[in-house]
């Protein structure tokens, strides 16, 4: 017996993202990780194993886990230990379909393998925000906000995308065009979208906005980006997220 190649053991901070039952003991579990991404281990049997992992496996809590990976073969997740908890997720609905909508946007604008550390703290400040109650909604933008300038999505919001005119009252955004145009230049449609909502985006664009102590966003403005941002995310990753139920 030759080993195919040589297993490697690693180990990272992670968000559960989902588990999937795999026939009768086994369990698909996907996490978002601070050091390697995305990591979509299975749980042998050991995942019923109490002793072991401690009724830890669960969405909404910080945890530090370990995994092995071989060559040509899924990881197997080896340990996992709480490390903090956003129990109160769970107490509303609003807040359990927002959190998984965090989850569901990390795991698909980030989807290449490697370290994001980056992508996990903006992801895991939002967990925590809705845990500690702030409006889903609100933190949905802030998240939605950084994710994308993270990605080098922008949008480009300094000014007309075709002429360049910039603090105008009202333009139109057009995921197409990654960004905002006035009401002269083609294309024609879009949503309209006020200058307000622009500059409190362009905010949200430098990761200020997940700052602790950070300015409340009014309602109206989070009202107005709802649709526009998370239909720009979706424009992003090409289809619809499912978490929201086709609107957030
Ligand atoms: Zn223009």
């Amino acid at each position: 017996m030759t080993a195919a190649g040589a297993r490697s053991l690693h180990s990272s901070p992670a968000l559960l993202v989902r588990a999937i039952d795999m026939g009768e003991a086994d369990r698909r579990v996907t996490f978002f990780t601070r050091e390697a991404g995305v990591v979509v281990t299975v749980g042998k049997s050991a995942w019923r194993s109490r002793k072991r992992f401690g009724g830890t496996l669960q969405r909404y809590v910080l945890l530090d886990i370990s995994w092995s990976e071989s060559p040509g073969r899924m990881s197997v997740l080896s340990s996992a230990a709480l490390s903090e908890s956003f129990w109160p997720v769970v107490e509303e609905w609003e807040r359990v379909r927002h959190a998984d909508y965090l989850l569901e946007m990390a795991v698909e604008l980030f989807p290449q393998a490697g370290p994001k550390p980056r992508a996990f703290e903006i992801l895991l400040k939002g967990i925590r925000s809705i845990a500690t109650g702030e409006p889903p909604a609100e933190t949905a933008r802030r998240v939605e906000g950084a994710f994308l300038a993270l990605g080098g999505w922008g949008p480009h919001l300094t000014g007309c995308r075709r002429c360049g005119r910039a603090e105008m009252g009202r333009y139109r955004f057009l995921p197409s065009e990654g960004g905002i145009l006035c009401e002269a230049c083609p294309p024609g449609g879009g949503t309209p979208i006020s200058l307000g909502a622009v500059k409190t985006w362009r905010v949200l664009q430098t990761g200020k906005g997940c700052a602790t102590g950070r300015l409340r966003i009014p309602c109206r403005i989070v009202e107005e980006l709802r649709g526009i941002m998370s239909g720009y995310v979706e424009y992003c990753i090409g289809k619809p997220v499912r978490s929201l139920g086709g609107s957030s």
